[in-house]
């Protein structure tokens, strides 16, 4: 098998492209992709403040690496979950991945400054695990991006996070989910830009190139994935895609094209506030997560605030 690109040995098959590609040529085809997504969707310029949450896996790491590669100011932020080995793991290899570049990691601690971690709240609250998971860092991640002054926060979800998301999505037909989903989503009082670069990229891809960078990354999956929708609804794309290549983009990127502006024009537009209790957006009187963590850590919101 031979590069497509430059003739030399291929060490990757992308059988979506029907293409193959040594490791040189897969990154710059990587960073090409990168850079297209983030000029497609005007994601940042240059001179822009990046945070990109970071867990200790390949998306986020390979996100951070090539997002550095390419000259943007970016810090990483990696927020503690108190799930065991799997999260101290997951930390060392992040600072690790931050001082062998001389990047700035910013470490937020679930327990330590909101009073819970993850396993407590799967036990005392009424989410599932991985919705009080996905809330506490939806919080934090725009928390720590107004408290540092950033201009957008970047995450690691790739193609096959982003088709998983939109079959979930359909399956029930959650509109207002479906027509907000987007490699953007644009900043509002009290809640920072939020951009997907990786959107172009298979999960498969990232695998491969954080692998070629050298990127020492968690390999094991979370301990409470179990429970996890998303990856029930990742492995029926996967059998698909096995079968017929290019499903998993046809679908989703076929979505940002044909789909995502007739469900737009369905979409309601809500108002938001602030919450009475930290002044984050909400279209409530209290945000979820100050109502979720109210409800792990057993305390009662202010009635005041509860009788507007
Ligand atoms: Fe959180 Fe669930 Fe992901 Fe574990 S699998 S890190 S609990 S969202
Ligand atoms: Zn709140």
């Amino acid at each position: 098998m031979k590069c497509t690109r430059c003739g030399a040995a291929a060490v990757i098959e992308v059988r979506r492209h029907n293409a193959a590609f040594c490791g040189a040529c897969f990154r710059v085809v990587f960073g090409n992709q990168v850079a297209r997504a983030i000029d497609e969707y005007d994601m940042f310029a240059p001179g822009d403040r990046i945070l990109v949450a970071v867990s200790g896996g390949k998306d986020s790491l390979a996100l951070w690496d090539v997002l550095l590669d390419a000259g943007y100011r970016v810090d990483g932020l990696y927020l503690g979950l108190g799930i065991g080995d799997y999260s101290d793991r997951s930390h060392v290899l992040t600072q690790a991945f931050a001082d062998a570049r001389g990047a700035t990691l910013v470490t937020v601690d679930l327990a330590d400054d909101f009073g819970y971690d993850i396993p407590t709240a799967a036990r005392k609250g009424s989410r599932s695990t991985c919705a009080v998971c996905g809330l506490s860092k939806r919080y934090v991640f725009n928390k720590a991006a107004l408290d540092g002054g950033y201009d957008v926060i970047a995450t690691g979800h790739n193609l096959d996070d982003e088709a998983a998301t939109l079959l979930g999505n359909t399956l029930r037909w959650n509109i207002g989910y479906i027509a907000r989903q987007s490699p953007v989503l644009a900043a509002e009082p009290g809640l920072v830009r939020k951009v997907k670069p990786l959107y172009r990229l298979s999960e498969l891809e990232t695998a491969a190139y954080a692998f070629l960078r050298g990127i020492d990354y968690v390999v094991e999956e979370c301990p409470l994935v179990a429970g996890n929708t998303q990856l029930r609804y990742k492995k029926a794309m996967n059998a698909i895609e096995s079968r017929s290549p290019g499903t998993k983009a046809q679908f989703f990127l076929g979505y940002l094209d044909r789909g995502a502006p007739i469900f737009r024009t369905a979409d309601e537009q809500v108002d938001l506030a602030s919450c009475a209790n930290c002044g984050q957006a909400t279209t409530g009187t209290y945000c979820a997560f100050c109502r979720s963590r109210a409800q792990i850590l057993g305390e009662r919101l202010p009635e005041v605030a509860e009788a507007r």
